[in-house]
């Protein structure tokens, strides 16, 4: 059984429990403290802040959440006007039949999808969500965010390829 401190309830100092006594007199005031009501007091005052951490520990995980969300959201919304781009600018490409114009309007968007997903993916990468943060280096969370940027950009050109051949017959 360890020390257990409580205040007095007459002058507000700290009295300490001897061990093995179940009464004490306050030094300051000499109020007598009963130890049977400190101790319940104690155990429920203890039990108050663990429920109170464990409350805002839950709040700030949703908090977390949240924000992995939003961040989540954000660069989902980013994938998807990079592959419109790309999947516009293959389509140009491959429907240019060696117009210039076409072909050009076609690198053109499929370079700013390209450039817009480099420059969008350090910028989220710099702000990670915080519960994403110490799971992934910096670097790990940009080649990652990058890596799948562009695999999603071959896709559409994948894609805009098989459009093609559907409108094409
Ligand atoms: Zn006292």
């Amino acid at each position: 059984m360890g020390i257990i401190e409580i205040q007095c309830p007459q002058c507000g100092a700290s009295v300490e429990r001897k061990e093995g006594s179940y009464f004490a007199k306050c030094r300051y005031c000499g109020c007598e403290v009963c130890f049977n009501e400190a101790k319940a007091e104690a155990e429920v005052a203890g039990l108050r802040g663990r429920v109170n951490d464990l409350g805002s520990r839950l709040s700030m995980e949703t908090r977390n959440n949240q924000q992995q969300k939003k961040w989540e959201k954000k660069r989902n919304l980013m994938y998807m006007i990079t592959c419109v781009m790309s999947f516009v600018g293959f389509l140009f490409v491959i429907l240019s039949d060696g117009d210039d114009d076409c072909m050009a309007i076609g690198a053109l968007f499929i370079i700013s999808a390209l450039m817009g997903q480099l420059i969008a993916s350090c910028l989220m990468c710099i702000a990670p969500p915080p519960s994403d943060v110490g799971r992934l280096s910096k670097l790990g969370r940009l080649f990652k965010t990058i890596g799948i940027g562009f695999i999603l950009m071959c896709g559409t050109a994948f894609i805009s390829a098989i459009t093609y051949a559907i409108l094409d017959n």
